[in-house]
C-alpha cells in the first residue's frame, strides 16, 4: 500500500478537504496512473451528499471522481496494453467478474458483480473504492482506456462519464441522419449529447430552462433550442421526436417530454434525480411510446466512443479549476451554472 493525496468529504453536510488515502501497489494486472485531470459529474455531488441513499448509500470519507485522464506511472508484469508514460483514462468502472454473459458481451456496466470507481466495496482493501479527486489511482488493466493523442486532456476527462453515458443510448436507439432528437438539460451530460447527436447527423433540439444558454446550444450543434418552461414553444413540437435524451439532475415533469415523442418514439433517462418521476401511462399507451433508462457504457463501447471523439475532434467544453475550488464548483452545479463541465487540474493537488 502507498499513500495518495486526495480530496474527500467526511459527511453529507461537510465540505471537501485535503486528505491522504491508502492505495494498493500495482499487482500483476494493474496499471498505476498519475491523474492529470478529473471531471466533476453531478453524480459526484449526488453521492457526496448521500442523495442516492436508497440505492447506493454513501460510505464516508468519500473521494468521488470517475472522469479520469492521466499518465501511466507503473504497470504490473502481466500488463501488455500499457507502459509507463502512456496516456490512460478511467471511467465509472474499475472491475467486474469477467465471466458473466454481460461481461462476455462487453457490457460490463450490467455485470451483477461490477465495482464502481468510488463508494463501492473494494475487494482489495476491504473498504470502499476511492475515485479520481486524487493524485493517482491503481486500476486493473481491462478497465483502463487508451486516449487519442490529438485531444485536449482537460476536455477529454469528461468523456469517460458524460461522453459515454450520452453516446451509448444514442447508438442503442439508432440516432442517425434524418432522425429528430431532443436533449433535455444543457449541463455536462446534455452538452455532450448535443455534440454527439449533431455528429451523428440528427436534427438536434435542445430543451433548456436557462434562456442564457441558447446561443451556446446553437454553437454546440443544436438546430433548434426550446425554453422548456414555455408551454407554447413546447406545444409546437408535440408528437414529433424519434428520440429524446433526458439529462436533468433534478425533479421535473417527464410527461411534458413523453408527449413530444412520435409513434414508437423513445425517451431515455440518463439523469438520475433523487426522487421518483411520476409517468402518465396514457402518454405511453396511445402512441406505443417507450420510456427507458441507460447507465454509462461497457469498455469496448467506451473505447469506440474515445476513437470517435479523436476522429471528429470532440471534447467537452470545460472550465478548468484547481481542486481547492471544488466546493464552489458544487454550489455552481446546483445552480445549473457550469459551461459545461468542471475539469479539475490535478497539478493543483501537488
Ligand atoms: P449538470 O451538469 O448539473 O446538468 C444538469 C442540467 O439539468 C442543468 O444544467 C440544467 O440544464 C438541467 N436542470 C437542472 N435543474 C433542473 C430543473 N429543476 N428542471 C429542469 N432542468 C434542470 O449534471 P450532469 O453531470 O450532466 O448530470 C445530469 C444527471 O445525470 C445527474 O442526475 C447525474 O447523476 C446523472 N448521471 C447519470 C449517469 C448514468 O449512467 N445514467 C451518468 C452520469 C450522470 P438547463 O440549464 O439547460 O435547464
Ligand atoms: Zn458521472
Amino acid at each position: 500500500m502507498y499513500k495518495a493525496k486526495a480530496y474527500s468529504v467526511a459527511s453529507a453536510k461537510s465540505p471537501f478537504a485535503s486528505t491522504t488515502i491508502a492505495r494498493r501497489d500495482p499487482a500483476a494486472h494493474d496499471v498505476q496512473i498519475e491523474i492529470l485531470f478529473c471531471g466533476i459529474c453531478h453524480s459526484d455531488l449526488h453521492q457526496a451528499r448521500n442523495e442516492w441513499s436508497d440505492v447506493m448509500p454513501t460510505v464516508y470519507p468519500c473521494v468521488p471522481g470517475h472522469e479520469i485522464v492521466g499518465r501511466v506511472i507503473k504497470v504490473g508484469p502481466a500488463v501488455t496494453r500499457f507502459k509507463p508514460g502512456d496516456l490512460a483514462a478511467v471511467g465509472c468502472l474499475v472491475d467486474s467478474d469477467g465471466t458473466c454473459p454481460e461481461c462476455k458481451a462487453g457490457l460490463e456496466q450490467f455485470c451483477p458483480n461490477f465495482t464502481l470507481t468510488y463508494n463501492f466495496p473494494d475487494k482489495h482493501s476491504g473498504g470502499v473504492t476511492y475515485g479520481g479527486y486524487s493524485d493517482s489511482i491503481v486500476v486493473k488493466d481491462h478497465f483502463v482506456l487508451k486516449v487519442p493523442s490529438n485531444l485536449d486532456l482537460a476536455g477529454t476527462a469528461p468523456l469517460l462519464c458524460a461522453g459515454i453515458t450520452t453516446y451509448s443510448p444514442m447508438r442503442h436507439w439508432g440516432v442517425t441522419k434524418g432522425k429528430k432528437v431532443g436533449v433535455v438539460g444543457l449541463g455536462g451530460l446534455g452538452h455532450m449529447g448535443v455534440k454527439f447527436a449533431h455528429a451523428f447527423g440528427a436534427h438536434t433540439v435542445v430543451f433548456t430552462t436557462s434562456a442564457g444558454k441558447k446561443d451556446d446550444a446553437l454553437r454546440l450543434g443544436a438546430d433548434e433550442v426550446v425554453l422548456s418552461r414555455d408551454a407554447n414553444e413546447m406545444a409546437k413540437h408535440a408528437g414529433s421526436f424519434d428520440f429524446i435524451l433526458d439529462a436533468v439532475a433534478a425533479d421535473h415533469d417527464i410527461n411534458a417530454y413523453i408527449n413530444l415523442l412520435r409513434r414508437d418514439g423513445n425517451l431515455t433517462m440518463v439523469g438520475a434525480p433523487e426522487k421518483p418521476l411520476p409517468v402518465a401511462v396514457f402518454g405511453l399507451i396511445f402512441k406505443r411510446r417507450s420510456f427507458s433508462g441507460s447507465p454509462i457504457g461497457g469498455l469496448p463501447e467506451t473505447q469506440e466512443m474515445l476513437g470517435f471523439c479523436g476522429k471528429h475532434n470532440i471534447t467537452a467544453d470545460v472550465e478548468v479549476i484547481p481542486i481547492q475550488k471544488v466546493n464552489e464548483a458544487y454550489e455552481r452545479l446546483l445552480k445549473s451554472d457550469v459551461k459545461y463541465r468542471f475539469s479539475i487540474d490535478m497539478a493543483s493537488l501537488k
